[in-house]
């Protein structure tokens, strides 16, 4: 056999009989994968004139037209760069005008918008034959040699592999250059951090332009040789049918994981309730067999209330396992598989990733780090931590360094060397705290914009969403700070409420008086149907501020 190549974590030749996605046209093997990734990677190959390196951004619904795409452009030595067709048309531009994309690919469904991407960006666009997932659900090979294909294992190591752009939060979207390296590290840790095994069975529902959607839900299962369910976008109704394993083909309805954003599992508890009413037979049922089928059930990409937590775990018997990450680092913090889950917290750093907190600094002083910590072969250890201030935990802005962290933004030299310090510690902008009691580190929020500075206090509006939550009539909030003339800010929040309900400022006073203190009870409120998330599920909060003026 030839040397091999390809990138380390295409693992066909390891499981080429196993089945690696089901989506609702068929089921397809890992070799049947390959062999259609392998054909599309020539013409790839044909297209960029033999050249790698070059930016592919491709458009295709969660299915294995997405996993064939991707294959293909890694095969042919290019950088993938997902698209989502949650995103409006100027975004679509803006993506592939700032990568500079040398090739759109799309899956036949998505033709007429792309072929618009396509002209106003001047790129060549080339759509995928509309019988590629059904060829690839037939296809078939006969020896070993077949399943190779790629460039030589070395040109994977330092090349790079993704271009994630960040979801937009906090202004526009970054495209974060993420590595054949950086994968390898971030699937094989989450491999043996989360337990997984080629017997698991992944419902995915998530957006796949995403860190979360990509590496997570979907690399590390195909990585391990499990099997992934493809929706192809998320439904409460219809997740809830396959969470309980109801409906046709219950075969390929078992799933062993889930993974969500917080908004997904808000959705899911609504749904519970529309759809089962409270009917005590039925909620015995459901939390047995959720509990029965399903071993790990995750979220993370955006803050969590303890509430919605707590109301999870009483439905589904599942206490949900929380992290945090980034497009720029993968996931750095989880809470350990096998300990104690605290409802709020995020766990703590992931082998091979190391943390501090700086605190904030004095115009051109140098800040201070007040906690640094590492995690060696599943062992936290802390390198320095200052004693516990008389109040409350340590805390800081929390900085990363390890094998996950990306190297550059494409294109923004300035901005990559801005959001590093000199000694190579990724600035995440989150205020992080370490509670000494539980043992696990906390997100208070960004620095930007949930820190909101009223008087003396430095206030976390993501703990004062999760108490304002706890009220019988509020159903979701988002707190801010505004500008104020004497306190500097002071705390707004956005309330929608649960139907027929209606809060006033000195209802919510009076609710509060026995549940935080005095000065985090909001002096603005607003009541909204809904509050506007983008395609993560993630508040805008700058452009709240301004929806208050
Ligand atoms: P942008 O950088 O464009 O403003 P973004 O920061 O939302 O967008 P992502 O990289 O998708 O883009 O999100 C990372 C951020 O999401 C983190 O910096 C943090 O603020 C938030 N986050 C992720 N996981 C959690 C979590 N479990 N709890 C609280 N916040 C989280
Ligand atoms: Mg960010």
């Amino acid at each position: 056999p030839s040397a091999p190549s390809g990138p380390v974590f295409l693992n066909h030749t390891c499981f080429p009989d196993r089945v690696a996605i089901r989506d609702k046209i068929a089921r397809y093997t890992y070799a049947n994968i390959f062999l259609s990734a392998n054909e599309l990677s020539k013409e790839i190959t044909k297209i960029c004139n033999g050249r790698t390196n070059e930016r592919v951004a491709f458009m295709c619904s969660n299915d294995v037209n997405y996993v064939i795409s991707l294959w293909a452009i890694w095969l042919s030595g290019q950088i993938a760069v997902p698209l989502s067709s949650l995103h409006p048309k100027n975004a679509l531009l803006y993506y592939a005008n700032d990568c500079q994309s040398k090739l759109l690919l799309s899956s036949p469904e998505y033709v007429e918008l792309m072929k618009s991407v396509s002209t106003n960006t001047g790129t060549t666009l080339h759509v995928l034959d509309d019988k590629l997932s059904l060829n690839c659900a037939q296809k078939n090979y006969n020896t070993q040699a077949d399943l190779e294909g790629g460039l030589p294992l070395n040109f994977y190591n330092d090349s790079n592999a993704l271009i994630l752009y960040t979801s937009g939060t906090t202004g526009s979207p970054k495209g974060v250059v993420v590595s054949h390296k950086n994968l390898q590290y971030s699937i094989t840790t989450l491999l043996d951090a989360w337990k997984w095994s080629p017997n698991d069975v992944i419902l995915h529902t998530l957006p796949l332009h995403h860190v979360h959607g990509t590496v997570n839900a979907l690399l590390c299962p195909l990585y391990v040789g499990a099997k992934v369910i493809m929706l192809k976008k998320f439904n409460a109704n219809t997740v809830w049918s396959f969470l309980l394993g109801v409906g046709a083909n219950p075969e390929d309805r078992k799933t062993t994981i889930y993974m969500g954003v917080p908004t997904i599992y808000y959705n899911l508890i609504d749904e519970y309730h529309k759809v089962f009413k409270d009917d005590p037979k039925m909620v015995e049922h459901i939390r047995v067999t959720l509990k029965n089928r399903i071993r790990l059930m995750v979220s993370g990409s955006a803050p969590m209330p303890a509430t919605i937590h707590d109301k999870w775990l009483k439905i589904s018997g599942h206490n949900l396992l929380h992290r945090y990450g980034m497009t720029e680092c993968g996931m750095v913090l989880s809470q350990e598989y096998d300990s104690e889950r605290f409802p709020g917290t995020v766990g703590v750093p992931l082998p091979g990733v190391s943390v501090r907190f700086a605190e904030e600094a004095a115009p051109k002083q140098e800040p201070k780090i007040v906690l640094e910590s590492t995690n060696i072969d599943g062992k936290v250890v802390f390198n320095k931590k200052d004693p516990k201030p008389s109040e409350g935990n340590l805390k800081g802005e929390l900085l990363v360094k390890g094998d996950g962290v990306f190297k550059e933004y494409y294109n923004l030299p300035e901005a990559t060397r801005k959001e590093f310090t000199e000694d190579g510690w990724f600035k995440t902008g989150d205020i992080c705290e370490y509670d000494e009691d539980v043992k696990q580190f906390r997100i208070l929020g960004r620095k930007s914009v949930d820190i909101i500075k009223m008087g003396g206090y430095k206030l976390s509006a993501l703990q004062i969403e999760g108490k304002l939550v706890l009220h019988p009539d509020i159903k979701e909030c988002a707190v801010f700070g505004v500008e104020d003339e004497k306190w500097g800010q002071r705390v707004a929040a956005l309330i929608v409420t649960k139907p027929d309900k209606e809060v006033t400022l000195d209802g919510i006073r009076e609710w509060a008086a026995d549940k935080m203190p005095g000065y985090w009870v909001p002096s603005i409120i607003k009541s909204v149907k809904e509050i506007p998330k983008n395609a993560m599920g993630k508040v805008n909060k700058k452009q709240l501020v301004k929806s208050m003026d």
